[in-house]
């Protein structure tokens, strides 16, 4: 295909990832998903595996690597609060070393590279919702730090590649994002809440419940990450993708309940350490540099994922 792009994406085998290699393929690209499958699966891939434009290399992003390629999604690292404090130095290392191994290889390739930050680069904001001019409010020495400070570092390392050496960067600071494939036992809210419903256990509200986020849809966050990849110089980021509807937790959980027909209770339990008390992105930028709006309803969004878990716990052997 004239256009087809040899494409590099690290965290391929993880829950956004795996979504993006499906997504790319089928455009007609040339896809190297690079995984150490840490929190990804095998089992993300399973279908693209026998795909020939598809290439699965279980490799760690914190390896140099020297690979032929034109565009580079520099997705991997773990991504739930569970998984990132569990190896909290290892969290940093993925995103610092992961980051200048990709900007190291899109220069000797002369490939474009996309970071996936986080609006957890906002930390606790304190401002809200939270455009990309502000700047954030990260507690260095907390327990989320290592992933917070990581990405934002990985930032940093972006946009000085870009001004010493003309490198061609584009960075998404991406909001929660919930859909088919999230690891049933991650921790994160969607897939604890769906899982416990479906289960008829309590749901476990943290804190008062009252804490919002903004939760987008799996395919809506892909078609930004692949619009922003090729949205045309000089546009870099950083853009927020996220989908702007502020959700309480405690709403979250009336949803799912409704959803599902559960007759789970609440159960309320101690608020994580630093746990950010509200979280919503402006996204003008993205609407007007990409022309770019999440178009399914967190109603929707949450009924397919639904019945993605509901299939998964038939079928699969108990979840932990
Ligand atoms: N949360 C909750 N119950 C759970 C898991 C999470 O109430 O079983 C809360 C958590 O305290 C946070 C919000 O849901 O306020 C989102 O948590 P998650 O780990 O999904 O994402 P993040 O904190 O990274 O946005």
């Amino acid at each position: 295909m004239a256009n087809c792009k040899r494409v590099l994406v690290t965290g391929g085998a993880g829950f956004i990832g795996s979504h993006l290699c499906e997504r790319l393929i089928a455009r007609g690209d040339a896809v190297m998903c690079l995984d150490n499958l840490y929190t990804g699966a095998e089992a993300n891939i399973a279908h693209l595996r026998d795909h020939p434009a598809f290439a699965f290399l279980h490799q760690d992003v914190c390896q140099p690597t020297t690979i032929e390629v034109d565009r580079i999604y520099n997705l991997a690292c773990p991504a739930s609060p569970v998984h990132y404090q569990r190896h909290p130095v290892q969290t940093t290392r993925t995103s610092v070393l992961g980051a200048i191994n990709m900007l190291d290889l899109a220069l000797a390739a002369g490939a474009r590279v996309l970071q996936a930050s986080t609006s957890e680069v906002y930390g606790d904001p304190a401002v809200h919702p939270q455009p990309e001019t502000y700047w954030g409010n990260v507690n260095t020495i907390g327990p989320r730090a290592c992933y917070d400070e990581g990405k934002r570092c990985a930032e940093t390392l972006f946009f000085d590649y870009r001004r010493q050496h003309g490198l061609e960067i584009r960075v998404a600071r991406i909001f929660n994002t919930y859909g088919p494939r999230m690891q049933p036992n991650d921790g994160r809210v969607v897939s604890n809440f769906i899982v416990q419903a479906l289960r008829g256990a309590p749901i476990t509200i943290y804190g008062d419940g009252r804490q919002t986020r903004a939760f987008c849809y799996v395919d809506d966050m892909v078609d930004g990450l692949l619009r922003l990849m090729e949205t045309p110089e000089p546009e870099t980021g950083p853009i927020n993708l996220g989908n702007p509807v502020e959700t309480t937790m405690l709403e979250l959980a009336e949803l799912v309940i409704e959803l599902t027909g559960a007759r789970s209770k609440l159960v309320h339990l101690p608020s994580p350490e630093d746990d950010p008390r509200q979280r919503m992105p402006v996204i003008d930028r993205a609407r007007d540099a990409l022309g770019w709006t999440p178009s399914t309803p967190l109603h929707t969004g949450l009924e397919r994922t639904v019945a993605h878990f509901d299939a998964m716990l038939r079928s699969g052997p108990p979840v932990l």
